[in-house]
């Protein structure tokens, strides 16, 4: 390898392993588009002000490319209002809508099917939600997976499958924990509290009650937290934590009050009141247990709920029970029935009936002590009549949810390989760096290497072709050059001229200065021959005071004169540079080379030419024509 390609490779690895598996932007979790969320937000904060803008854009533009989201916020606000029937038909015209967003339909769906859920179109719904989970598993948006699985679990708590219900709620809140998604853990938390609470598991009701009342009261929602406090203070009186449990019976009951919340109260007056009897029956606690009652029962009556009607009557007719006030505890259960009257015959109705039943009996009234029990009895009757009717219902539908429940852990196994997935990638990218990074240090060490090698090398190759006082080419180099050159004619037809020089009378420098002179007189030679041709010239020393160059051009007469120039050159050096009695000059064998031949042909020929010079008065340049 290259050291260049060496480089690119290490970058490129670095550029892949630094990237990261994933990208950035939360794929697994789109948001809808911030027109819809502030709609939604605007529909949270002044519900008439947005409900009156979406009517008149509807009214207005019929066939904007914007239309489907106004159908959905405005269906969204009729399901707020309860108005289920003009919101299904609003949310049915979105996903109609050509505009509409395979996403944006999807979410149209959750709407519809919340609305189903809530009409009791429970199967409808469910079906609904099936598919909504399928693509919200299919695209990874979780947002909308945990939307579907909230609503299922609304859906199943609608049919009192509490057990179902909580799977969802479950399978939500791990989604909700494990990816940062829009709806809050905490919030889901309260709904599964709410489930613990209700099969009487309190401990499992406290943890998750208690981090979604953590979560209300940090977001200041008094609304969520009051609500949250009742129930806290319903699951730890469960536990026997009566001093937790009053207190937050208190804060519920003071919240409500402050945000006039009459169902909210007349429930916990009637828990706080249920709780104080329940631990001691004193004098005081029955006081104060009436007063919670009287005050809840008259807030009551004025309330939509009958069963929180029913429960403060109740509640009244025990306390009269507990005091020996028979009468008064009759009057109140008899209350408590017609408050029930048509509804629909439940455990309330029978509640009623025993709770009668013990008054008459302790009134000692037998003909009314037997037609109550015969009442209760008949109840009784009907009761698990209709319980079996409604069983088959319930296990028709669970037939049919198992099939979701399955699918709810199919949606946990993929979530939890998702989660595996990123880690081992975060993992194999850190090795990555990590590698590379070895690999930079690597290459660049053998970077180092490779350059210290190449500048041995060129050091060891000067050496080895370089005459050490002269700096110009050894013998070796220089007839190699010259061989170079006479098999380059041969092939490209290029000519060149050699010449031999010889210095004059050295010798006698040597002799008359001493052999350091004779030296010095060699340097000089040597530096004012490179100051004369500093370039296309090889210049080289054959032994002693004997040198070949080679000229790459073929003009004699032009190499005679740069000889000549040389000449005066040296002269002028030599007597201002090596001593004032010495005026260096050489001799000169010079011969044209174009035909090929052999060294030693063109050796003996310059030498001869050299000689020539020499006999002819030293000094001078001979030339010597190629045959
Ligand atoms: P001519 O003009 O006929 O060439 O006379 P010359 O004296 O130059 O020639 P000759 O061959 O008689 O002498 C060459 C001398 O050069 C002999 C030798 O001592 C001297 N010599 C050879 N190599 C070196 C060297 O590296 N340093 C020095 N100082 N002298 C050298
Ligand atoms: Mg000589
Ligand atoms: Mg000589």
């Amino acid at each position: 390898m290259t050291k260049t390609g060496l480089f690119v490779t290490s970058l490129l690895i670095t550029f892949f392993a630094l990237k990261p598996a994933f990208p950035k932007t939360n794929l697994i979790n789109p948001a809808p588009n911030d027109d819809v969320i502030a709609g939604i937000k605007a529909l949270h904060r002044s519900p008439e002000k947005e409900m009156a803008r979406l009517k008149s854009l509807l009214d207005s533009n019929q066939s904007s490319a914007k239309r489907h989201e106004w159908l959905y916020l405005y269906a969204l606000g009729k399901e707020k209002r309860g108005e289920y029937g003009e919101a299904l038909t609003l949310v049915e015209r979105c996903i109609d809508d050509a505009n509409t967003s395979a996403l944006m339909q999807q979410r149209a769906k959750l709407l519809k099917a919340k609305i189903l859920s809530n009409t009791g179109d429970i199967e409808e719904a469910i079906g609904i939600l099936n598919t909504i989970k399928q693509w919200s598993m299919n695209h990874g948006v979780i947002q909308l997976n945990i939307g579907a699985l909230m609503t299922l679990g609304a859906a199943f708590e609608n049919i009192k499958e509490p057990k179902l219900a909580l799977n969802n709620y479950l399978s939500a809140y791990d989604l909700a924990t494990q990816f940062k998604t829009q709806v809050p853990p905490s919030h889901i938390a309260g709904l599964i509290g709410a489930i613990f609470l209700q099969q009487s598991r309190f401990a499992e009701a406290k943890s998750y009650l208690n981090e979604a009342y953590e979560f209300a009261v940090k977001k200041k929602n008094s609304v969520n937290q009051s609500h949250l406090a009742e129930k806290l203070a319903r699951v730890e009186s469960g536990l026997s934590n009566f001093t937790a449990a009053m207190e937050f019976y208190d804060t519920a009951i003071n919240i409500a009050r402050k945000n006039n919340d009459f169902p909210l109260l007349t429930s916990a007056l009637i828990g706080k009141g249920k709780m104080l009897l329940g631990q001691e029956n004193t004098v005081k606690t029955t006081n104060t247990a009436h007063l919670l009652f009287e005050e809840a029962a008259s807030l009551a009556r004025n309330l939509e709920s009958k069963s929180i009607y029913f429960d403060s009557l109740i509640a009244l007719s025990r306390l009269a029970l507990a005091n020996g006030d028979k009468a008064q505890a009759l009057e109140k259960v008899k209350l408590a029935e017609t408050v029930i009257e048509n509804t629909e015959v439940g455990f309330p109705h029978l509640e009623a009936a025993y709770l009668k039943l013990t008054i008459l009996e302790a009134s000692g009234d037998k003909q009314a002590t037997i037609d109550g029990l015969k009442q209760y009895i008949a109840l009784n009757e009907a009761i698990t009549e209709s319980l079996d009717k409604s069983r088959i219902q319930i296990l028709r539908t669970l037939y049919e949810l198992d099939e979701v429940e399955a699918e709810n852990s199919d949606l946990k196994a993929i979530t939890n390989l998702q989660a595996d997935k990123i880690a081992l990638n975060q993992q194999r990218n850190v090795l990555l760096a990590v590698i590379t990074g070895l690999f930079l240090i690597l290459s660049a060490l053998l970077f180092i290497l490779y350059v210290k090698r190449a500048r041995y090398q060129t050091r060891l190759e000067r050496l080895a072709t370089t005459d050490g006082l002269t700096r110009f080419y050894n013998r070796a180099k220089i007839l190699e050059l010259l061989d170079g050159c006479l098999k380059n004619i041969e092939n490209t037809d290029q000519k060149f001229c050699v010449v031999m020089l010889d210095i004059d009378f050295f010798k006698s420098i040597n002799d008359k200065y001493g052999h350091k002179m004779g030296d010095d007189a060699l340097r000089l030679f040597a530096h004012t021959a490179r100051q004369r041709f500093p370039n296309h010239v090889d210049m080289g020393r054959l032994g002693g005071e004997e040198f070949l160059f080679i000229f790459h051009g073929t003009d004699e007469h032009q190499i005679y004169e740069q000889l000549d120039s040389f000449r005066q050159m040296l002269k002028t050096a030599s007597t201002h540079q090596l001593c004032e009695e010495i005026k260096l000059t050489f001799s000169a064998g010079l011969k044209v080379v174009n035909s090929p031949q052999s060294t030693t042909a063109i050796l003996e020929d310059t030498d001869r030419a050299l000689y020539e010079a020499k006999e002819t008065g030293r000094d001078k340049t001979a030339i010597i024509k190629c045959l």
